[in-house]
């Protein structure tokens, strides 16, 4: 007994939590025990489905990546089942397997545990959402965008987002208060619903609204970045209706606001609030939403055997998957220090989030963003053109070839020639 190996578990096995093993095993080789616990033995690729659903095809045919053949190769034991608590002093979780209702509850013991367990999108709390609303967040609701695609009468179409309620409590002061979770998807999307209705001859930006609760739509973009997007989009004949507050209710015929404001639309798209899991939200090591805190090594102040990456962290605003990213390579090293396979001074960067963006906007062209100054940096880049569609296009297929583990060169490859591309 003596002679075990440190019990590392990785809650989550998508963007944050699949890199975040790979490179636990490529910076602490033998040294742990790595158990990977996920409900779903697939990742889904959320940001291009919009892509495969405008072009007519099926995401779960093209946006699904096997997981567990991965964590196999890696030598790392993959458990398909769902998570339903954990016990910071006694450092256990609670698992069902989840691939057959009525499995009994099992406990896992663990020396580190990395909870990337994303947030549930909350549909569930938009009234009428599920009659009449659409997203493209997942394979069901991709193809139910299809469907209504394929029936589209020609009315106005409206995209946006409901508030995100970001936790305050142990918010470090460089970090803002975000009112949207992730505003990027908005904005690729209207771009590239205006290219799809033009290219089935059913109208332009005219029929469609962008609409954000925040004075301004994207804002973590920064505003340099937004004022010209907007003025584009405005050129373009977008409508766009700020400040909503919040979305209240969906119907048949529109969207009602919390700010009292409401639009017209036989097509209503909205991006959900980002939920914490309900097992989270009373724990000590979470604040009053149920976002895990951490430090910039993504590391829990209290309890620093446990750490968080991902949607899940507290300092992951707004929800990005590229913010994930970062944060994995530091949570692996810093797990790789703690069982001796590093020394202390391999720790790394810690958390300096960027926002890294490339949106699909129609017309095999897209858009690139690099931006910190939402976060008091001075980073500042918008370029648009085939290029950016490209590396959307590329970055998948390099994500799918290495699975989920994008060689070290990637970032600052990509910054490297996107930041100095000229835009067409
Ligand atoms: C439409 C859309 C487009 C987007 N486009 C972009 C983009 O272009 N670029 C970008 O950087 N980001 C984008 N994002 C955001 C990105 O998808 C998220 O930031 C990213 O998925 C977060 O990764 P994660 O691993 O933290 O969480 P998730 O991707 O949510 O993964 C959580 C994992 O945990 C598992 N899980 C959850 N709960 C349990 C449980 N209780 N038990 C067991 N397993 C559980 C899930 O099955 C899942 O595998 C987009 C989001 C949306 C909705």
């Amino acid at each position: 007994m003596g002679t075990a190996k440190p019990k590392v578990v990785v809650l989550g096995s998508s963007f944050a939590g699949l890199t975040t093993a790979r490179f636990i095993r490529q910076h602490a080789g033998d040294r742990v025990d790595l158990v990977v616990v996920d409900r779903n033995p697939y990742l889904t690729f959320v940001p291009n489905i919009q892509m495969e659903v405008l072009a007519g095809h099926d995401p779960l045919e093209t946006m699904l990546l096997d997981t567990p053949a991965i964590h196999v190769k890696d030598g790392n034991t993959f458990l398909n089942a769902e998570v339903v608590a954990l016990d910071p002093d006694a450092r256990r979780v609670q698992i069902v397997p989840s691939d057959r209702p009525g499995s009994a509850v099992e406990s896992l013991a663990y020396d580190y545990v990395v909870i990337a367990l994303g947030n549930r999108l909350a549909y569930d709390r938009i009234a009428g959402f599920g009659e009449h609303g659409d997203a493209v967040s997942s394979g069901f609701y991709g193809n139910k965008l299809r469907r209504r695609l394929a029936a589209y009468r020609g009315g106005p179409i409206a995209i946006g987002s409901a508030r995100f309620h970001q936790g305050l409590q142990g918010k470090p002061d460089w970090l803002p208060v975000g009112l949207a979770a992730c505003e990027g998807p908005p904005l690729e999307l209207g771009l590239a619903m205006a290219h799809w209705l033009e290219s089935h001859r059913l109208g332009d930006a005219h029929k469609i609204t962008l609409f954000t609760p925040a004075q301004m739509i994207a804002e973590d973009a920064g505003e340099a970045i937004v004022t010209s997007f907007l003025q584009m989009a405005a050129k373009k004949g977008f409508g766009y209706l700020n400040n909503t507050v919040d979305v209240t209710r969906l119907h048949a015929e529109g969207i009602e606001f919390e700010s009292g404001a409401s639009l017209e639309a036989e097509i209503k798209i909205v991006i959900p609030d980002w939920v914490p899991h309900q097992f989270l939200v009373e724990l000590p090591i979470t604040d009053e939403r149920g976002f895990v805190l951490t430090d910039r090594r993504m590391r829990n102040p209290t309890h620093p055997e446990i750490l968080a990456v991902g949607d899940a962290a507290a300092l992951t605003v707004p929800k990005l998957g590229s913010l994930g990213h970062q944060q994995a390579e530091i949570a692996a090293r810093q797990i790789a220090i703690a069982v001796g396979a590093l020394g202390h001074d391999d720790a790394g960067p810690e958390y300096h989030p960027e926002i890294l963006c490339f949106g699909d906007i129609g017309g095999h062209q897209g858009f690139y963003i690099h931006s910190d100054t939402w976060y008091g940096g001075t980073t500042s880049v918008f370029k648009m053109g085939h290029a950016p569609y490209a590396m959307k296009l590329a970055f998948k297929e390099m994500y799918f070839r290495t699975g989920g583990k994008p060689p070290a060169f990637g970032v600052p490859a990509t910054h490297l020639l996107m930041d100095h591309f000229p835009g067409e």
